[in-house]
């Protein structure tokens, strides 16, 4: 694909990611505790997990080693961070998850399914076809060395946040509970945090408009989910702590 079609895909994707942003704020996404019917067959949520972010991984590393572009270390470093995420999100997280019996509309994970391999084939492909060579000293930019560190610390509080939520429901409950400690004495939703720091810091190492791409739809759609959160919270738990925020502590 020429470069330039990549290029206006890309900058039509994101013009898509921004509009959705107002009506995302005004519909819940409709899976978790936003579950509600009206949204056509549904199945189980580990399937459903498993096939929304297969191709965030599989179409990803497809793209990326299929394409001509010499790898080194410098793009090996961005395929290894972006399949360490994935390979939890797929293969580890939705095993992770309790209440076996819970369920997903079949719509909401072809959506999430469609989304990822977007995703991933302009991330991939941009690496796998059209990257241009990263020399080695970009290990040193700082560009890349503030990125590789908002990633990690990004991922930490996604995976930290993501097990203490798992964690709620380890002794057989079905129901929900306040989550305390850490930085959930700060915000409602620390792996949403988590989420976007660890893309804000893919995009700025990796310096690539698809990497932004991918880190404005991060937003779009975590940050009305963490209202979503929040406000279910605050309706729900009458000792729900009133100086939490929703996703960035004591702001939103
Ligand atoms: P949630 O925080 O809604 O739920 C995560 C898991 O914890 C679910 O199994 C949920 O159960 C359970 N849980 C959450 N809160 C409680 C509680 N208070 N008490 C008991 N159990 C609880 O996250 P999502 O399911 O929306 O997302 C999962 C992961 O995927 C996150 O790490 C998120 O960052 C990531 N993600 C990334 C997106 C992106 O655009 N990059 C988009 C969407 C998600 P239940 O299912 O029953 O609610």
């Amino acid at each position: 694909m020429p470069e330039t079609t990549f290029t206006i895909l890309i900058y039509v994707w994101m013009a898509f990611g921004v509009l959705l942003f107002p009506l995302l704020l005004k519909i819940p996404a409709p899976y978790g505790r936003h579950s509600r019917s009206g949204w056509g067959i549904t199945i189980s949520n580990h399937l459903g997990w498993l096939i929304m972010e297969l191709p965030a991984l599989a179409v990803f590393a497809y793209f990326f080693l299929a394409g001509p572009v010499e790898k080194n270390v410098v793009t090996w470093l961005f395929f290894s961070v972006w399949v360490l995420h994935y390979a939890n999100r797929t293969l580890i997280f939705p095993f992770r998850i309790k209440a076996r019996e819970k369920r997903i509309p079949a719509s909401i994970a072809g959506m999430g399914f469609t989304f990822n391999i977007v995703n991933g084939f302009f991330n991939g492909y941009y690496f796998g076809f059209l990257a241009p060579h990263y020399p080695q000293n970009w290990l040193v930019d700082l560009r890349f060395l503030l990125g590789l560190l908002l990633f990690l610390t990004g991922l930490g509080m996604n995976w930290w946040a993501d097990s203490i939520l798992i964690g709620l429901r380890n002794s057989g409950q079905k129901h929900y509970s306040i989550p305390k400690g850490g930085l959930f004495r700060r915000v409602s939703c620390p792996n949403y945090l988590g989420e976007i720091v660890e893309w804000g810091g893919f995009a700025l190492m990796v310096w690539s408009l698809p990497a932004l791409s991918f880190f404005i739809w991060t937003v779009v759609n975590l940050v009305p989910r963490a209202l979503d959160h929040h406000r279910w919270y605050k309706e729900k738990f009458d000792d729900y702590p009133p100086q939490r925020r929703a996703l960035v502590p004591f702001l939103i």
